[in-house]
């Protein structure tokens, strides 16, 4: 998670915000993000968070002296890294990496940059905490910038293939530092990984064949799914499942093909991005039967209703979010989902489904909350990128706001439990 968050500095244009994360045995793990001028703490011990005990202990303002600090004095109190090969890394094999570290971690010194920190509270005073040059600052939320990782983006699609750098670059100045390029089928996994190749450390893709794809599957898919998972770029197998609204492929060899990708899944311990459209029951029926063994897994691009939602959940299922939030009006559907708090925070993905599922933040069928919690930052990339033909990942602030809204949560509590989560499940280190 630290390599997460210091690699995705490095990369912003200052200006760029100011961050440190502390945290001690005894307390809930906190992560505080600093503004010149600005703190805001987030208590996360509603997480279940493993232990973490880490502290930036310099304050610079200047990103360069900042790595300088890093990997001299103090390097060995920032650097941990996840797995090479997240997909393959498990949840406990990482807690024991991470608690490793932390065995060694010099406690005396965090204690006292937490002590600190909290005397001081504005950066330029404090030298035990990292700061990165001036905040976002401003009015109208300009002083809001999140922290979030869009787990499913399919900038594979021809609408991405004339500026898709200028996209990337849009992505992480409005703060969403990796992005998920979807893969829906050999060629487009294929594809997809090559992408991560020209953006690396900032794309990372899945593979795996989608339910409208199924019928391209023949006896070679399997190996070809699973040569591409063992490049560390490729987080989780998909997306892979059932969708009987449209019905590309039929029922039957949609089935076959998705639990089959599910046994593979299991079999190489790969998180799986799972797709799934008017086809709840079946797809719950192959899941149970792969429950002990499948490793943590999305359903992605969740529209469906409450009791689906609590049913996947109870699967051990994280939800993905979309901007599909803006239109959902029905009784029962994520909107409702969201404000009866169905989906725990850390169950809790998002995502853009860029270049569909555009957030219509014009739409009378946003709640006043909705409306009033969208900051002007965030609208101006969505004004200036944004449409319905093509979505783009900078609007992934806005869907974040508006998902917060309904969940009558801060913002930033929701975009750290989001952030948080996909390292978890995904690893996203290179
Ligand atoms: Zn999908």
């Amino acid at each position: 998670m630290i390599t997460l968050l210091n690699n995705s500095l490095n990369y912003l244009h200052p200006p760029a915000p100011t961050l440190s994360i502390v945290s001690s045995s005894t307390a809930p793990l906190i992560l505080r993000v600093a503004f010149i001028g600005r703190k805001t703490v987030f208590n996360l011990s509603a997480l279940s968070l493993p232990q973490l005990q880490l502290c930036h202990r310099h304050c610079s303002h200047n990103y360069n002296k900042l790595r300088r600090c890093h990997n001299k004095r103090h390097e060995n109190r920032v650097s941990i890294h996840t797995a090479s090969r997240p997909g393959a890394d498990t949840t406990t094999k990482k807690s024991e990496r991470v608690n490793r570290f932390l065995q060694n971690f010099d406690r005396n010194s965090m204690a006292s940059a937490n002590n600190n920190l909290e005397k001081n509270g504005n950066c330029e005073e404090s030298t035990d905490n990292i700061c990165l040059n001036k905040g976002v600052g401003g009015q109208d939320g300009m002083d809001r910038f999140y922290f979030l990782i869009d787990i499913g983006a399919n900038l594979t699609n021809k609408k991405f293939s004339r500026d898709v750098d200028s996209v990337v670059q849009r992505a992480k100045e409005a703060g969403v530092l990796k992005i998920m390029v979807t893969g829906t089928n050999i060629l487009v996994s294929k594809e997809a990984l090559r992408l991560t190749r020209l953006f690396p450390d900032t794309l990372f893709a899945t593979a795996g064949i989608h339910p409208h794809d199924a019928k391209t599957f023949d006896e070679t898919s399997i190996q070809e799914i699973e040569s591409l998972c063992s490049n560390p770029e490729v987080v989780a197998l998909g997306e892979i499942g059932l969708d009987f609204n449209r019905n590309f492929s039929p029922p039957e060899v949609q089935l076959e093909v998705f639990e089959k990708q599910v046994q593979l899944a299991c079999r190489i311990k790969m998180p799986v991005f799972l797709h799934e459209r008017d086809a709840h029951e079946e797809m719950i029926n192959v899941l149970m039967k792969y429950q002990d063994k499948l490793p943590p897994s999305v359903l992605h691009c969740f529209t469906g209703t409450v009791s689906q939602a609590k049913a996947y959940v109870d699967l051990g299922l994280y939800i993905g979010l979309t901007g599909y939030v803006w239109k959902d009006k029905s009784e029962d559907g994520v909107r409702k989902m969201l404000m009866d708090n169905v989906i725990p925070l850390d169950r809790l993905l998002i995502e853009t489904d860029c270049p569909f599922m555009y957030p219509n933040f014009r739409s009378a069928k946003l709640t006043p909350e909705m409306k009033q919690v969208l900051t002007q930052r965030s609208l101006n990339y969505l004004n200036r990128n944004c449409t319905f033909q093509r979505n783009e990942p900078c609007s992934l602030p806005a869907t974040l706001e508006m998902i917060s809204a309904l969940m009558k949560k801060n913002p930033e509590e929701v975009a750290m439990a989001t952030t948080y989560n996909a390292v978890k499940i995904f690893g996203l280190s290179s």
